[in-house]
Formats: structure tokens, C-alpha cells, sequence
């Protein structure tokens, strides 16, 4: 039998690049010998790309389209995309052209070629970003590492490649807060790189603003590492041995008479700053488990979906299976 591959798409006001991108990627999986389709995901957008990607659907069968009731964001996106696939691969691509679509045959073949499970696409450059985004991801994903208990690939996104049982596997987690770049590589199985130049974005503007940047941020660092949780225990000891040194050289400064105590107005104000803050970090970086945890153990779904195009009934009913012991609605859903 063929191979089939889907392609998963997330949208999210990008009323200016889906012509092109529709146009680019479906010329490049034309040339491809396995069966493919594309799901879209569409974000909540709103601006015309839920009509701009239903006249595609309408026109392309092999074109799918899972339309959220909000806009709840890129991860959540991806994994409504990774959910409703069943296919035998899945490649993810961001839908404003940074990363090429030409490139997907290239990575199909590595994928083959390697024997391996996942091809993870490695940005060697990023044309057309800020110096400050391209900083600030250089920091991030090297900071991620240092913090994190696996190893995590450095300059890597979502654009992937990956098999029917990283597919599997993944739609096993139930964690909500899914940092996807992070879960893939603790997936396992094997995986490679393939290095590649990542492109200005086609049109539109970034749909990542620094408080999006900040959330993905803070969801990757605490669910892939309980390190911060223990700086505090670090810190303390730190500012113990730090009072004892202090203690120790007042106590013999004033024996000796090298420091006079009550001169040292400077020095309380600084400590009392510096320990208030270590403290409120602290408290700040349990908060973010705590509000994990909460978030957690209401168990709300990751994602809602307010309608489906070209699925068929069976992959429809392959989703709609009660998870977690819960019971799904039945959505709207129809094929154009
Ligand atoms: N995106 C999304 N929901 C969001 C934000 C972004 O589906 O809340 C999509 C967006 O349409 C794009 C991809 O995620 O296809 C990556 O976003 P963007 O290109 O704006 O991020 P950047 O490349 O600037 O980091
Ligand atoms: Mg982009």
C-alpha cells in the first residue's frame, strides 16, 4: 500500500500567506510518489483566513480543515493537528513560509534513508528576523538545555518530521501544557537532523509577541525541569553562608576594630533588597508549578473544536473515542 503523508498546518490570521503557501506546497507534493493531504488549523483567527482556507477545502479534497472556537495557540494547534492525523507521517510547517515547503521531499527521504522515526529541521540561519528575537532564541533553547533533564536540540522548532509511532506515543500524553519541541525528543526512537535556512517571513506579521514568547518560555522550562524548583533550596544556602561570613567578619571587625556596625546603613538596605527578592523569586517560581498543577487537575480539554472539513466518518469516530474515560460531543463536521 502507499504511503501517506500529512502535512500539519497551523493558521492563525494569516489571511496573507495562505494563497501562497497553499500554492507552493501543494506544487511540491504533487511531485511526491506517497499520498499526501494537508490538515489545516485554524486558530481563531479574525481576519478571512477561516473563508480563505474553507474555498481551499472546498475545492481540494485531500484538504482538511479542524477549525477552533478561540484562538488558543500554536502548541495547542500543532497537537489538534498530531491528534487527528492517521496517516504515516506527519510533517509540521508554520504556514508563513519561513520554513520552505520544497524542502519536504528532502526530509521524507532523510527520514527513509536514516531508518529513523523523526527528522528535526535545524535553522543553520533566520533571514528577516529582529537581532533581538534571534538573541533572545539563542539564549532560550541554551538556557532550556542547562535547565532541562533531557537533551533538547538547540535552534530547532516545530517543523519536523515524524512516524506513525511518535504519532502514536504522542497522543498518549495527557499533560496539557505540551511543549512540542520538547516532548518530541523525549519521545525517543531515532532521530536526525537536517540542517536548513530558515526564510523571512512571505507577509503578515509575527503572531508571537513577547508575552506568547514568555508563555512558551515558562510552560518549556517547568515541565521539563524541576531544577528551579531546587535553586531555592540552593539559594538558601548560599545566603546562609554568606550571613555566616558576614556575621563572622562584623564580629571580629568590631574586636579589632577594623568596621564600625552602625556606619553600615548601605550595606542593610542592599541585603534586605537582595534577600526580599531571592525570596519573591522563589515564591514566583513555586507559583508556576502550583498554577501547573492546577491547571492540571482540572483536566479541561486542550482545545475546542468547533468544526471539522473532509474528514471522514471513520477518522471522525477514531477522534470522537472517549479518552480518559471522558465523553466527547459529537462535533459539526461535513465534507465539502
Ligand atoms: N500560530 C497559531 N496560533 C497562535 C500563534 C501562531 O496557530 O496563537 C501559527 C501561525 O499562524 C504560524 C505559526 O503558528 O503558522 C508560527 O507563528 P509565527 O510565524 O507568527 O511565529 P514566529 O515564526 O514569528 O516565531
Ligand atoms: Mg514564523
Amino acid at each position: 500500500m502507499k504511503e501517506s503523508l500529512s502535512i500539519i498546518v497551523p493558521c492563525f490570521n494569516e489571511e496573507h500567506v495562505i494563497p501562497e503557501f497553499y500554492r507552493r506546497l501543494h506544487a511540491v507534493l504533487e511531485t511526491m510518489t506517497c499520498s499526501s493531504q494537508i490538515i489545516f488549523i485554524n486558530d481563531g483567527s479574525r481576519d478571512t483566513s477561516y473563508t480563505l482556507l474553507q474555498d481551499i477545502a472546498r475545492k481540494d479534497l485531500s484538504v482538511k480543515l479542524i477549525s477552533f472556537s478561540r484562538n488558543f495557540g500554536h502548541q495547542k494547534a500543532v497537537t489538534a493537528g498530531i491528534n487527528y492525523c492517521t496517516t504515516d507521517f506527519a510533517l509540521i510547517i508554520d504556514a508563513d513560509l519561513q520554513d520552505p515547503p520544497e524542502l519536504i521531499p528532502q526530509i521524507l527521504e532523510t527520514l527513509k534513508r536514516e531508518e529513523a522515526q523523526v527528522v528535526y529541521c535545524i535553522r543553520t540561519d533566520r533571514q528577516g528576523e529582529t537581532p533581538f528575537k534571534k538573541w533572545s532564541a539563542k539564549m532560550f533553547y541554551r538556557c532550556l538545555n542547562f535547565f532541562s533533564e533531557i537533551d533538547l536540540p538547540v535552534d530547532t522548532g516545530d517543523f519536523r518530521l515524524i512516524d506513525r509511532s511518535v504519532i502514536r506515543e504522542f497522543n498518549r500524553l495527557q499533560e496539557k501544557g505540551k511543549y512540542i519541541r520538547g516532548l518530541v525528543p523525549w519521545i525517543g526512537f531515532k532521530q536526525v537532523p537536517f540542517y536548513y535556512e530558515r526564510e523571512p517571513r512571505f507577509a503578515g506579521e509575527t503572531k508571537y509577541p513577547l508575552s506568547k514568547m514568555v508563555k512558551l518560555a515558562s510552560t518549556s522550562m517547568s515541565y521539563f525541569s524541576k531544577k528551579p524548583l531546587t535553586l531555592a533550596t540552593s539559594l538558601g544556602f548560599f545566603s546562609v553562608g554568606l550571613a555566616l561570613v558576614y556575621g563572622l567578619w562584623s564580629l571580629l571587625g568590631k574586636l579589632f576594630g577594623f568596621t564600625h556596625a552602625d556606619s553600615g546603613w548601605t550595606s542593610l538596605v542592599l541585603l534586605i533588597v537582595f534577600f526580599g527578592g531571592i525570596q519573591l523569586i522563589t515564591i514566583g517560581i513555586m507559583g508556576t508549578y502550583i498554577g501547573n498543577l492546577f491547571d492540571e487537575v482540572k483536566n479541561r480539554p486542550e482545545y475546542i473544536v468547533e468544526e471539522t472539513v473532509n474528514f471522514s466518518d471513520s477518522e471522525q469516530e477514531d477522534m470522537e473515542k472517549p479518552r480518559q474515560g471522558t465523553k466527547r460531543n459529537r462535533r459539526k463536521s461535513y465534507l465539502l
